[in-house]
């Protein structure tokens, strides 16, 4: 008798998993939607520490700043902050070292609260890096889960100065619930929305992997990747932590790419901005 019990509760077993395996597909897969915000732009005069070769010695670079909300059927994720909401209120931006003008037009929040939606309704959270222009907003986030390479949260509270990591915007990170991986981590543990390894600009400097259903796979490039030449010609910033790593980060980034025929969005391209759908629009 227990054994028929079992057998019957091994069927079920694979009953649902065949059902549920169908909902994936026919239903599932086109539930994730991916919107580009605007966080910012960034007017630099002089891009020449984003080439280590002396690529961009003499030339000016205009950035763009963005930032992604992913939703998923299994929670709302925000992939990168942008600059900080504050900046929307200088007009005329702030100037930076080097010269570098930094403006906010629109903020992060209006932004979510035009989708119907408050900073306390995102689940989850990451930031490709420590850098200042990617985690301006992470004080507004004090109800999410924030999901961090162990190497990059030890980089943001790292004892000393650190190239473009500003310690008062990321203090609040320490109240958060936070989930510390190393390597490769899924966020809702369907392979859908990944974020990725790829080690180089900063100690845990990460890319993000989203298997869209219409668009197909994408990732995100973190700054990886500082402009579409920078792409084409492996160029490496002056101001990396590892340049060995960073090339290897691109390697294995670009042999990823390949295998999944994905479409690679550089959030600094200006270029890469025009050619997203803008708010309310979405990927999916
Ligand atoms: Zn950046």
């Amino acid at each position: 008798m227990k054994q028929i019990i079992l057998s019957v509760a091994a069927l079920a077993l694979v009953t649902a998993c065949e059902t549920s395996s169908g909902d994936y597909t026919q239903e599932s897969k086109a539930d994730i939607q991916l919107y580009a915000m605007n966080c910012g732009h960034i007017s630099s005069p002089d891009f020449a520490i984003f080439g280590s070769e002396g690529e961009y010695d003499g030339k000016a670079a205009e950035l763009a700043v963005m930032c992604f909300l992913i939703r998923h059927p299994a929670g709302d994720f925000l992939w990168d902050t942008g600059m900080a909401d504050a900046l929307n209120a200088l007009p005329d931006g702030q100037v930076i070292d080097g010269g570098a003008v930094l403006t906010v037009p629109v903020t992060l929040e209006s932004q979510i609260n035009s989708l119907g939606l408050n900073f306390e309704d995102i689940e989850y959270f990451s930031v490709s890096h420590a850098h200042f222009d990617h985690v301006g907003n992470v004080g507004k986030l004090t109800n999410s889960t924030l999901l961090v390479q162990e190497a990059e949260y030890d980089h943001m509270f790292a004892e000393g100065e650190a190239v473009f990591v500003n310690r008062d915007l990321l203090a609040p990170l320490k109240n958060n619930k936070t989930v510390k991986f190393t390597g490769d981590h899924d966020v809702f543990g369907d392979g859908r929305v990944v974020i990725t390894s790829a080690p180089g600009h900063t100690p845990g400097h990460s890319v993000l992997f989203v298997d869209l259903a219409n668009e197909g796979p994408v990732y995100l490039t973190g700054d990886l990747f500082h402009q579409e030449r920078s792409r084409t010609e492996k160029i490496v910033p002056v101001i990396n932590f590892s340049k060995p790593q960073t090339l290897a980060s691109i390697e294995l980034f670009e042999a990823n790419v390949t295998a999944r025929n994905a479409r690679v969005i550089i959030q600094h391209s200006v270029e890469e901005q025009e050619r997203l759908p803008t708010l309310p629009a979405f990927l999916d």
